[in-house]
């Protein structure tokens, strides 16, 4: 098979993806003189008067995305501070009426360390298990919930498995105890429909490079309400009605915004587009015996496949993959051993079959062609490893 670029093919779409040439000309409109470079808080002449204007606009954009007030969105500068500001701001504000917070052992780690931080401050953190889907059962948080919980925080998609919790479910339960609901969305945003106001989430996180737009900025989403009060995590200026002190990088807000437009009005064609590669791809590799799909396929985003290679050893075929399929583990290089994805351990799978698990992403530029390379790539290094392995004397005597 022919390929015009020498490239490795990307298909680590959830863990970033490129730039949209839209959205990089955007950005490149609030950077020099010639452009909005103003800063939005100078109130005292039109370079600042129209950085404001763009940021505002963003805002709109993002908004309409998820169907909220843009008085609701707090920019920030990604996924893991919007986490951060909603998890510790929310239960520091609350620290009166309670000390115990809810979430799971599947999250992204800027929710796990920032309860892990939150338990050293004197929470108490309840890590709920997910079913072996990796979806958490809302029957779950309702036996988890107390007279003092303070806060619940669970993702609406996972990154590594791409499965995608009950948040109405959930909200259902949350909102009529009072307890304000965290959804770290930054894999939902661009990949599937989302309105807050029938999610029912009180605060939901987003990422500007997961959905085409550039690293460096995200959103928090604070729903509006006199008893849901956010203490900031960054001082200064007060910005974003204190929330977020910082000037605001205009050019990285606009991009943002123009990101939102872009996946919302592509979005039904694209989720079935991205299904269509899924499917592609898991047939082209039904031809591999002992492979399994990691997390349940009924509730997810259609860009993500998580899948053990039985008797291979991920890192391995990843390295063999390398110069022609970017993809990845999960797993953690610590000082001295390589920890398996706490995911994939959470959901119940053993060491070995962690350690045999990749996950694919495949996006907005993931071609046809491309999708048949990688998978006749995979198919091929697959059966190779296995093969070195069987003729291998350490396997001789099993
Ligand atoms: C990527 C990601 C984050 C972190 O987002 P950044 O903008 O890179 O900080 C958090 N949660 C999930 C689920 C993610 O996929």
């Amino acid at each position: 098979m022919t390929r015009n670029s020498n490239l490795p093919v990307y298909l680590d779409n959830a863990a970033t993806t490129p730039v949209d040439p839209a959205v990089a000309a955007v950005m490149a409109e609030c950077l020099t003189a010639e452009g909005v470079f103003g800063n939005p808080a100078s109130r005292s002449h039109c370079y600042g008067w129209d950085a404001e204007e763009r940021v505002e606009q963003a805002r709109v954009e993002l908004a309409e995305c998820i169907g909220c007030d843009p008085r609701e969105v707090v920019w920030t500068s990604g996924a893991t501070e919007s986490n951060n500001l909603a998890i510790k701001g929310v239960a520091l504000a609350r620290r009166d009426r309670g000390r115990h917070v809810i979430t799971s052992r599947a999250e992204h780690k800027a929710v796990i360390d920032s309860c892990l931080w939150l338990a050293r401050q004197g929470f108490e953190v309840t890590w709920l298990d997910p079913e072996p889907t990796g979806v958490v059962a809302p029957e779950a948080v309702a036996a988890a919930l107390r007279p003092e919980t303070v806060l619940v925080s669970l993702m609406a998609v996972n990154n590594e498995l791409g499965v995608c919790n009950d948040i109405e479910a959930i909200a259902a339960l949350t909102r009529p105890a009072g307890v304000p609901l965290h959804v770290d969305a930054a894999q939902a945003l661009g990949k599937m429909p989302l309105d807050v106001a029938a999610l029912g989430a009180d605060l939901m996180s987003f990422s500007g490079h997961k959905i085409y737009g550039p690293k460096g900025v995200g959103a928090l989403y604070v729903r509006r309400h006199r008893d849901l009060v956010v203490e900031p995590q960054i001082h200064g200026g007060g910005h974003e009605r204190g929330l977020r002190s910082g000037t605001l990088a205009t050019h990285q807000i606009a991009a943002m915004g123009h990101a939102c437009v872009i996946a919302d009005a592509g979005l039904g064609a694209e989720m079935q587009r991205l299904q269509q590669l899924r499917t592609r791809f898991l047939d082209a590799l039904a031809v591999l015996p002992d492979v399994k799909l990691n997390g349940g396929a009924e509730r997810s985003v259609p860009g993500i496949v998580n899948l053990a290679f039985g008797g291979v050893d991920g890192e391995a075929l990843i390295l063999a993959l390398s110069a022609d399929v970017a993809c990845s583990t999960a797993s953690a290089c610590t000082t001295a051993t390589i920890e398996p994805s706490h995911v994939l351990r959470a959901i119940g799978l053993d060491d070995a079959l962690a350690h045999a698990s990749i996950r694919f992403s495949v996006g907005r530029f993931t071609t046809a062609e491309e999708v048949d390379f990688a998978a006749e790539r995979v198919v091929d290094t697959v059966t190779r490893l296995r093969s070195a392995h069987a003729e291998s004397p350490l396997a001789a005597g099993r």
